[in-house]
């Protein structure tokens, strides 16, 4: 590895735009831009019980170990606690599913065992992930229910799980066209509709169906649209059905200095940690920072990067302020090669030692 490789700068920074009206959100920019010039400010990122999500909803939060809103949360989440239906821009790895499905968990009323969410997705592989995203965001929230409806699958068990009552519908939108046409699904206690990747059902022919089912959806209901682009017929159906939705735009800028070599290896995740073994066994390198998505995970690749001989240590925001710079120090000074970091801890850290990010 060349000198000048070694040598350059880390600066790991979100950068997004956010064109609403509401308050906090400029604040929250504002706050944005002050972190940017002076990291790492970790106070001033706003939490999930600030943005205002029920406590049940946070509890589960801290179970699956998000520590902060992601950039389209932090937007999205006032946004449709507030009432307001949403044209959210973002793609997926975003955290756009918990942009919706938190703040819909967090009014619906549990007591009543009818539809009251619908989420439209492209495929049945969505519809699942998005049915677990809300099963385990509602953990803490007993006898809440989600069923995942989609073509391909044998009536049957939808027709009994529907009859039984569910609280939360994550179907595509063909077969929920079938469920209305053959009487088996009503829409009449419908309050939250999302429509996720909406441009990805557009491609799939699923517009017209989208808009009848719309069209069938009670006049009081709250409408959030999440679309990576937004082509003619999107913006149609937006403009047909949406109420003054306010727009969220997330855009993820990933600019990379040309002296950063980019590689990728394809493992499965029981088969992690012997890679990063073996990246750390043929790869000269002189500091090194590690992203983990959960705080837990931070603790425990640390601990096992211990186990096998490498000085390293965790970043995350479980750890006070005054430890954290003390281990960028070490890593600064060389005392300390491996950082094992979550990316909110890790945010607006410069150290010129740092050769390789995984
Ligand atoms: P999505 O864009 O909704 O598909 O989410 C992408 C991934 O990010 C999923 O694995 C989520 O579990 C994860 N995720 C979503 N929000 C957060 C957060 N605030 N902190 C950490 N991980 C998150």
């Amino acid at each position: 590895m060349d000198r000048s490789r070694r040598a350059f700068r880390v600066r790991f920074d979100f950068e997004w735009d956010v064109t609403h009206r509401a308050r906090c959100l400029h604040f929250r920019s504002r706050v944005r831009t002050k972190m940017q010039s002076n990291p790492p400010d970790e106070q001033a990122v706003l939490t999930f019980a600030e943005l205002g999500l029920s406590t049940p909803l946070v509890a589960a939060l801290k179970d699956v170990g998000y520590e902060s809103p992601s950039p389209i949360q932090a937007a999205t989440i006032p946004v449709l606690l507030a009432g307001h239906d949403l044209i959210g821009q973002a793609q997926t790895g975003t955290g756009k599913t918990a942009a919706f499905a938190l703040p819909f968990l967090s009014m619906l009323d549990v007591s009543r065992r009818e539809p009251q969410v619908l989420v439209l997705v492209p495929t049945r592989e969505l519809a699942i992930q998005v049915a677990e995203a809300f099963q385990k965001y509602a953990h803490h929230m007993p006898g809440l229910h989600v069923l995942p409806i989609y073509g391909g699958q044998s009536y049957t068990p939808q027709l009994n799980a529907l009859k039984r009552g569910t609280h939360v519908i994550v179907a595509t939108p063909g077969r929920v066209m079938d469920h209305l046409q053959r009487g088996t699904l009503s829409l009449a206690t419908l309050k939250y509709v999302v429509l996720d990747e909406a441009d990805e059902m557009l491609q799939m022919g699923f517009v017209d169906a989208i808009d009848e089912i719309l069209g069938m959806a009670p006049k009081e209901r709250q409408v959030a649209l999440f679309s990576a682009t937004l082509p003619k017929p999107i913006r149609n159906i937006a403009q047909k059905h949406l109420r003054s939705p306010r727009d969220v735009t997330i855009r993820s800028k990933t600019t990379t200095a040309t002296n950063i070599r980019q590689r990728y290896w394809v493992v499965s995740g029981m088969h992690k940690l012997d890679a990063l073994t073996r990246i750390l066994e043929v790869e000269a390198f002189d500091a090194m920072l590690v992203f983990a998505r959960t705080k837990q995970a931070t603790v425990e690749l640390v601990e096992k990067r211990e186990a096998r001989g490498f000085a390293s240590a965790a970043l995350n925001g479980d750890i006070p302020q005054k430890q954290r710079e003390a281990t960028i120090d070490k890593l600064k000074s060389g005392k300390l090669d491996i950082v094992v970091a979550t990316d909110v801890a890790a945010r607006g850290l410069d150290v010129q030692r740092i050769s390789h990010v995984i």
